[in-house]
């Protein structure tokens, strides 16, 4: 299920694995030490449900990372809005910058320098349209993440506000649990449970009307959050990429008729809808063929372009 042999980094010890990422601890870290730093570099590996696919989409982790650091930046408070703490170790857009430089020059632009964090197992998923796991509940029993909405709604609509819908982070190799808000409390209890629905929510709003000015509908997005050593939860992993939000186009929205008219997405959806299409879900999932992995490709670009630009 782990994919493919990570880099073999000067001056890293690579330690995990996930589906998209590769985390790496300073080489002279003592075994079993927490280290101050972590290199997490993005892979052009691309999931779907849960499996990692072949062949990757290239260029896919440069292009994600570009953008996470792109919204980091927003969200520090250049937009007008209070300064949301992230774990960048350093200021990645400057040259010269000491802990930029040991960034490894075989991931450079792929790689993020982090503080290590103590993360909360929540993935803090915050939905402002209906689409997806939560137009499926939706379709069933009126409710998303059991939380009732008015009849009437179809796929891709927009809930009358966002909505947050946290997920339990399993353990590796087991699956994401959707889960009501009352259960992250049980989880991380009281405190930590509001502040995360607080930021993310708070999160979610800026960065779609950062995306609105832009003419792009945030759908959805997940973040994560952990502390840091002096207690403050920060914002973590990747933020607000096509891997980890759905991206419409406005325009579209306002003037299709269908939902693949509606939901023009530059995110990996057109790789789950192929899969969907292609493969029953038993055994290992088939090889993307070329043009979805060139459209795919294209469509990362072209967020990163309309989104920066
Ligand atoms: P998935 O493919 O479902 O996202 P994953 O989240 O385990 O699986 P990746 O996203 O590929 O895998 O790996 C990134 C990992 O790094 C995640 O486990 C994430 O929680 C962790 N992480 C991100 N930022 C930090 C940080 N600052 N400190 C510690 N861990 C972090
Ligand atoms: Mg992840």
């Amino acid at each position: 299920m782990i994919p493919a042999s990570p880099l073999a980094l000067d001056g890293w010890r690579h330690v995990y694995s996930g589906k998209v990422r590769d985390l790496y601890v300073p080489a002279d870290t003592a075994e079993g030490a927490s280290p101050a730093h972590l290199l997490v570099v993005a892979s052009d590996r691309v999931s779907a449900f849960d499996h990692v696919l072949s062949p990757g989409i290239p260029d896919k982790g440069v292009l994600l990372t570009t953008l996470s650091l792109w919204w980091f930046d927003r969200l520090v408070g250049s937009d007008g809005g209070r300064g949301i703490p992230n774990h960048l170790a350093a200021d990645h857009a400057l040259e010269g910058d000491e802990a930029v430089e040991l960034i490894p020059d075989a991931v450079r632009g792929r790689a993020m320098l982090v503080r290590s964090l103590d993360m909360q197992p929540i993935e803090c998923v915050v939905r402002g349209y209906l689409t997806g796991s939560g137009w499926a509940e939706y379709q069933a029993s009126r409710t998303v993440c059991g939380i009732p909405l008015p009849e009437g709604l179809t796929d891709g609509d927009r809930l009358p506000e966002p909505l947050y819908t946290p997920a339990y982070k399993a353990p590796m190799g087991e699956h994401d649990e959707n889960i009501t808000y009352e259960r992250s409390v049980e989880l991380v209890g009281d405190d930590t449970a509001t502040a995360l629905r607080d930021l993310s929510l708070e999160i979610y709003r800026r960065a779609a009307a950062i995306a609105e000015e832009r003419g792009l509908i945030l759908a959805d997005t997940k973040f994560e959050f952990g502390y840091d050593d002096a207690g403050v939860l920060t914002l973590a992993d990747e933020v607000l990429t096509s891997d980890s939000s759905r991206y419409w186009d406005a325009e579209a929205w306002r003037t299709g008729t269908t939902p693949a008219e509606r939901m023009a997405s530059f995110d990996k959806q057109i790789v789950r809808d192929w899969l969907a299409a292609n493969w029953d879900k038993q055994g290992e999932p088939p090889a993307l063929p070329d043009d979805i992995v060139t459209r795919t490709r294209a469509r990362y670009a072209e967020l990163l372009e309309r989104l920066t630009s």
